[in-house]
């Protein structure tokens, strides 16, 4: 009979947010594959589990999985899990988990804590599209090509970044981003010293440089997308809803639209909606 692989989310600092499905997971399975184990054998002792932890990480995940695997194949339901919030997110466990997809294992989800989602909850951005960027590459040259790429960008951007580094990650940000890009820092959330912030990128950039203590503990940075940009797709999507909107109906015209900027029909469709209603008025 084929077990099962849970992939549980724990918590990123405060161990109340670990969620009671996750205990019970933890309990229920034969094995918790962890990124870490010792660090993982510490949130299972303040739990009160006593499930057997096999260490999973990027440097033996390869040749693991296989083991892994034939394990729930024959029956052993299997957790897991990471050092610190959701797995796979900037941490090991995508390759088990496509090879368990890949072998017809059901994948179950034990959703919980996620640093990138709790900074974004509360930075006050905007949060209605926005990518992942995890970490920037640790070499300059590379960063900076890296936030080139990532200037036009009109949605909110979530970056993790390291302590030691986030003051050149900053001033890289300042150089590429602008100073004046709005930007979130959330730093040891949910622990003793949880700093989160709202400002400019320059500020932030004078802050951090000046505060040795914002160069400490976890970071999450998330930047506002490109306001200039952004205008201009509006800009576009309206020209283009009132030259349709002269000759069709707003279903069409939101329809057309969507297809021709290649942009949801929903936001078309809302945009073009507001557009007749501001020509009534
Ligand atoms: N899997 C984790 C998650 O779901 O968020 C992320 C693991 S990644 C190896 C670690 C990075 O996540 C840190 O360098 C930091 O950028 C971010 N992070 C983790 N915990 C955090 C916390 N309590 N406060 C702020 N950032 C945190």
């Amino acid at each position: 009979m084929c077990a099962q692989l849970y992939v549980v989310a724990t918590p990123i600092g405060h161990l109340d947010d670990m969620t009671y499905r996750a205990v019970d997971v933890l309990k229920s399975v034969s094995l918790i594959a962890a990124e870490d184990t010792r660090q993982s054998a510490q949130l299972l002792k303040h739990f009160n589990i006593d499930t057997p932890l096999t260490a999973c990480h990027d440097h033996n995940e390869n040749f693991k999985i296989e083991s892994l695997i034939n394990k729930i194949q024959q029956g052993d339901n299997i957790a897991l899990v990471s050092d610190a919030g959701t797995p796979l997110i900037s941490d090991p466990g995508f390759k088990l988990v496509r090879a368990a997809q890949e072998a017809g294992i059901r994948v179950i989800p034990v959703p919980g804590a996620c640093a990138a989602i709790a900074a974004l909850s509360a930075v006050g951005l905007p949060s209605d599209r926005f990518s992942f960027e995890g970490f920037l590459p640790s070499r300059q040259s590379q960063r900076l090509l890296q936030l080139e790429s990532l200037k036009d960008e009109t949605q909110t951007m979530i970056f993790y970044e390291a302590p030691h580094r986030i003051l050149e990650c900053v001033q890289d940000m300042v150089a590429v981003f602008g100073a004046d890009r709005p930007v979130g820092f959330a730093r040891e959330i949910t622990k003793t010293f949880e700093t989160i912030k709202k400002l400019s990128m320059q500020e932030l950039a004078d802050w951090v440089a000046k505060d040795p203590n914002q160069q400490k503990g976890e970071i999450v940075i998330v930047v506002g997308g490109n306001p200039v940009q952004k205008d201009i797709a509006q800009e576009k999507l309206d020209t283009l809803l009132q030259t349709l909107l002269a000759e069709v109906s707003v279903k069409t015209a939101a329809q057309l639209a969507a297809d021709v900027l290649g942009i949801k029909k929903k936001i078309a469709y809302q945009r073009a909606l507001t557009l007749t209603q501001s020509d009534d008025e």
